[in-house]
C-alpha cells in the first residue's frame, strides 16, 4: 500500500503557521515512507471560502517548499482537488446512507431547533439533536419531501456506550457516544457539510494517513462511523499537538502573528519557518537544533513526536533564522535581501510615496525606511492627542483591526474607506484620527500617506503595527472587549437605528 497524505485547508483566512506545521508532518511523514503529499482545498464553507484566501495559502506554502504532487494547481489522478468543483458527488453519498438506514432527514427549521436547544439549557442539559427526526414515519418522511420542504440528512449516531479511536500518537482514545452529535452530512441547499465531504474525498483520494491538528479529535467519532457505515477502510488518524503561544494558550493573532505571511515580510527565511516548524513537538535523533527539510525527511520518525503543546516563541524562531543567516556566504546573504522586497510594483509605490518629500537620493533611505523596518520605535507620549481620549485612541486602532481584518480586498479605496468610515461613526475628525495610525504604521506623524502606505507594506505587516501601538496605548482588557466589540457594530448602524437601540 502507498501512504498518501494531504493537507485539506480551508480558504477562510490568511495562510497560518499552523496550516504549515501540519502541511510539513504530512509532507516528512508521506516522504519518507515513500509516499504521496496532496493537497486539497476544503471549501465547502462557501459563505466564508474566498479565492483571495486560496491563493495566499498556495502561494506560502510553495514559498516554504511545502511542495504537493497532486492539487488544485498541478492537477493529478483523483482531480479536481477543490471541493467546491466536487459538489455533484457528495449527495449520492448521502443518499446511499440514507438508503442504508444509517443516515435520515430532519426537516426541522432554524427556529425549531433554537427552541429545542433553549429548553435543553433550561433544563441544564448540554444542547444537543434530539433525534426529532428519526421518529417520523416513512410515509410522513415520503410526503414531506415530495410536497418539497426543506430538509437536511443527518447521520445516525449511537446513543450509549463509547467510542474507541485509534491515534497514532494517543494510542486507544476513548470518546462518550453521548458527546457526539447527530452530525448534519448533507445541508438544506443539498452541499456537504465539512465531515462528510473530508471524508468521501479522504476515501475517493486514497488518503492512508491523517494527520491533523487535534481540535479535530472530538469529530473522529463520526468520521469512524462514517467509514464504517459505508464499509470503506479508514486511513490511520493521527491529531497533532496545537501549537501554543508562550503563555500556553491556543496558538492566536492576539498574542502572536499567525500569518506565514507576516514572518515571510519581516525577512525570516522559508528554511528557517520550516526548520523552526520541524521543531514543533518534535525533535532531531541527535537533537540538533539546525536541520533542512530533506534532514528532517530523512529523520523522521512520528513516535518522536511529543505532546505537550509546542511554543510558538517568535524570539526563539527570530534566533534560529539568525542561525541560518549567519550560515550563508555575504553572496547568498545579497541576494536573499535583494530577493526579499524586490517587487518592482511595491519599490516603485515607494518611490511615488517619497518623491514629493527629498531632494536628494540619499534622504530616501530617511523616508523610506519604515517601509522596512519590522516594528517602529514608538512611545505612549507620541499617541497624547488634545482631540481624542486615551480610550478613542485605543478604541480607534482596536476597530480599525477588526474592520480591516474582514478586508480581504486589500487596496487603496478599500482600506481608505473602511478608515473614514470609522472616523465618521466615531464622530472624530479625520486630521485628528489620522495621527495613532501614522505613529503605529511609520513610528511618526510626518510621512507618506499612511493609508496608502499600509497598503504598500501590506495587510499582515499593518495588523502587527497596529496590534503593537495597541499594546503600547493599552491593549483592552477582557471586560472592555466585550463592551467594544459591540460598540464596534453599533457604530456601523445607520444612526436611526442605533439610536433607537437605546
Ligand atoms: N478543512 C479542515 C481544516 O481546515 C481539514 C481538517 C482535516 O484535516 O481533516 O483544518
Amino acid at each position: 500500500m502507498k501512504v498518501r497524505t494531504r493537507i485539506a485547508p480551508s480558504p477562510t483566512g490568511f495562510p497560518h503557521v499552523g496550516t504549515a506545521y501540519i502541511a510539513l508532518f504530512n509532507l516528512c511523514f508521506a516522504k519518507q515512507h515513500g509516499g504521496e503529499f496532496i493537497l486539497r482545498i476544503e471549501d465547502t464553507d462557501q459563505l466564508r471560502s474566498t479565492p483571495e484566501s486560496e491563493k495566499m495559502i498556495l502561494d506560502s506554502l510553495r514559498w516554504l517548499g511545502l511542495n504537493w504532487s497532486e492539487g488544485p494547481d498541478v492537477g493529478g489522478p483523483h482531480a479536481p482537488y477543490r471541493q467546491s468543483e466536487r459538489m455533484g458527488i457528495y449527495k449520492q453519498y448521502a443518499l446511499e446512507l440514507v438508503e442504508k438506514g444509517h443516515a435520515f432527514y430532519c426537516f426541522a427549521t432554524a427556529e425549531e431547533l433554537d427552541q429545542m436547544r433553549a429548553e435543553q439549557q433550561a433544563r441544564g442539559e448540554t444542547p444537543k439533536y434530539d433525534g426529532r427526526g428519526l421518529k417520523l414515519s416513512q410515509q410522513e418522511v415520503e410526503h414531506r419531501l415530495a410536497a418539497g420542504e426543506p430538509h437536511v440528512i443527518r447521520m445516525k449516531v449511537p446513543e450509549q456506550g463509547v467510542c474507541k479511536i485509534n491515534d497514532l500518537l494517543r494510542g486507544e482514545v476513548e470518546i462518550p457516544w453521548a458527546q457526539v452529535d447527530m452530525q448534519v452530512l448533507l445541508k438544506t441547499d443539498g452541499l456537504p457539510t465539512y465531515h462528510l465531504a473530508n471524508v468521501v474525498d479522504d476515501h475517493l483520494m486514497e488518503i492512508t494517513h491523517v494527520l491533523r491538528g487535534e481540535e479535530w479529535l472530538p469529530s473522529a467519532p463520526k468520521h469512524q462511523l462514517l467509514y464504517q457505515y459505508f464499509g470503506w477502510d479508514m486511513p490511520t488518524l493521527c491529531h497533532m499537538p496545537l501549537l501554543r503561544n508562550p503563555d500556553k494558550s491556543k496558538l492566536s493573532k492576539r498574542k502572536n502573528p499567525t500569518s506565514i505571511n507576516y514572518y515571510r515580510d519581516i525577512g525570516v527565511l522559508p528554511e528557517a519557518l520550516l526548520n523552526y516548524l520541524g521543531r514543533m513537538g518534535w525533535s532531531m535523533p541527535d537533537e540538533r537544533e539546525v536541520f533542512t527539510l530533506e534532514e528532517m525527511v530523512e529523520n523522521f520518525d512520528v513516535q518522536r513526536v511529543s505532546l505537550g503543546g509546542p511554543i510558538f516563541d517568535v524570539e526563539k524562531l527570530n534566533w534560529l533564522n539568525g542561525q541560518w543567516i549567519k550560515a550563508l556566504t555575504p553572496g547568498q546573504l545579497l541576494d536573499r535581501l535583494l530577493a526579499w522586497k524586490n517587487d518592482r510594483q511595491t519599490l516603485e509605490d515607494i518611490a511615488t510615496a517619497i518623491q514629493p518629500r527629498i531632494n536628494l537620493l540619499s534622504e530616501a533611505v530617511n523616508w523610506a525606511g519604515f517601509y522596512f523596518n519590522h516594528m517602529p520605535q514608538i512611545s505612549k507620549e507620541q499617541f497624547e492627542s488634545k482631540k481624542l481620549t486615551e480610550e478613542q485612541v485605543r478604541q480607534s486602532l482596536q476597530f480599525a483591526i477588526w474592520r480591516l481584518e474582514s478586508q480581504f480586498t486589500w487596496n487603496n479605496d478599500t482600506v481608505s474607506q473602511t478608515l473614514m468610515d470609522l472616523a465618521n461613526q466615531m464622530e472624530v475628525k479625520l486630521r485628528d484620527f489620522m495621527p495613532a495610525f501614522f505613529i503605529a504604521i511609520a513610528g511618526s506623524t510626518s510621512s507618506t500617506p499612511v493609508m496608502q502606505s499600509m497598503v504598500t507594506i501590506g495587510p499582515d505587516l499593518t495588523f502587527a503595527r497596529l496590534r503593537h501601538a495597541l499594546e503600547i496605548v493599552g491593549s483592552p482588557s477582557k471586560k472592555e472587549l466585550k463592551v467594544w466589540e459591540k460598540l464596534n457594530e453599533t457604530l456601523k448602524l445607520p444612526k436611526n437605528d442605533a439610536n433607537s437601540e437605546n
